[in-house]
């Protein structure tokens, strides 16, 4: 019992101190801190105070939150028939010619996919005959959606130089069928004196160089035809129109250029070209609307009659013609016929001494056109 005692005595006593103990170690109240500056000032002993600046860390700038895109609203493609654009649009003025070449079109689908392959064209334009014409296109997509437009082609005539009538006796010697071995001569009797006429040759005949002299002598040229068969020539449009091409590029050879003036072989009233009803009334307008022109003649020299005529009868053949066609002439000779060429120098000379002047023809020369008898 006195030990249980003891030890709780013990056990108080050490309680007391350790609250003691503990007591003394606190810190003082507040008031009762030195002063620091007081001490730093008072007392050098004292190390200096170290008055630490807080580090401030900054607030972190509050991130704006990136604005989302706009989610866009799901946009419906309306499902449409395809579409045709034509190019040039869907009514055309073409001059007459005798080809066409359409300006083109395309084709989409309402997705935008190209169905230009596709377009089925219907319709057909005769491109020298003038009218209106209507091209058909037509379009499917891959779901039998269609689509038809329609072009309407107009047909124009040729805008032509207007006619230029000349001084009263003019003189324009014509020559057909050539170029030939007596077409030198002529050229040489013509710029002997100072003369201009105007040569319808034929394609497919040698001496070709003389196309090219008498271009560059100051005489025109004009399309004749290339092989001078009535049967085979008139046999329809087409078949005109290659034979005219033939001798057209044969002179363009010779000159570097293309002709517009042209006489039909037999003369625009000839009946040889009846194998084709009509061809004759035809052609005369198809190539007058595509800027061609055409010339007869008002005197006729006899050259090709099949007559025995000497140059004389020619040259007084011819001589009477002019006199009767005083305002202008239009003379028909041939110089494959020697007889005929020979008579030149003559006719010539006649023409000087009454006062005439022998030109070339050209766009702006008066025309005879006889009256079409097929
Ligand atoms: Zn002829």
């Amino acid at each position: 019992m006195k030990r249980s005692i003891c030890a709780v005595w013990i056990c108080a006593l050490l309680i007391l101190l350790t609250v003691s103990a503990c007591r003394m170690q606190q810190p003082d109240p507040i008031g009762a801190q030195p002063d620091p500056t007081e001490a730093a000032f008072g007392d050098d002993t004292v190390e200096a105070i170290v008055v630490s600046t807080p580090v401030v860390t900054p607030e972190p700038l509050p991130t704006v939150p990136p604005t989302p895109e706009p989610t866009p609203e799901p946009t419906e493609v309306p499902i449409t028939d395809p579409v045709i654009t034509l190019i040039e649009g869907d009514s055309i003025r073409v001059p007459a010619d005798f080809s066409f070449s359409d300006p083109g079109y395309f084709a989409e689908d309402y997705l935008g996919n190209n169905l230009t392959a596709r377009i089925e064209i219907s319709g057909e334009v005769v491109p020298y005959v003038v009218g209106t014409y209507d091209i058909t296109y037509s379009v499917a997509d891959d779901e039998g959606r269609s689509t038809t437009v329609v072009r309407h082609v107009e047909i124009v005539p040729v805008e032509m130089p207007e006619i230029v009538m000349p001084p009263e006796k003019t003189v324009y010697l014509t020559f057909d069928d050539g170029p030939c071995g007596n077409t030198a001569l002529l050229l040489d009797v013509l710029k002997k004196h100072n003369a201009k006429a105007t040569f319808f040759i034929i394609g497919n005949k040698g001496r070709k160089d003389m196309i090219k002299r008498a271009y560059e002598e100051g005489h025109a040229i004009g399309v004749h035809t290339y092989t001078h068969e009535y049967k085979q020539m008139y046999k329809n449009e087409q078949a005109f129109f290659d034979d005219f091409w033939k001798t057209q590029e044969v002179i363009k050879e010779q000159t570097g250029s293309y002709t517009r003036i042209f006489r039909f072989p037999g003369g625009s009233a000839n009946t040889a070209s009846r194998v084709n009803k009509g061809i004759m009334t035809r052609l005369t307008k198809i190539m007058e609307d595509m800027g061609y022109r055409y010339f007869d003649w008002n005197v006729a020299s006899g050259d090709a009659s099949g007559k025995p005529y000497t140059s004389t009868d020619i040259r007084n053949r011819v001589v009477g013609g002019l006199k009767k066609h005083s305002d202008f002439a239009i003379v028909l000779q041939h110089d494959i016929h020697l007889q005929s060429v020979k008579a030149v120098d003559a006719i010539l000379t006649w023409g000087e001494e009454n006062g005439y002047t022998f030109l070339a023809l050209d766009l702006t020369s008066p025309v005879v056109h006889s009256e079409v008898a097929n």
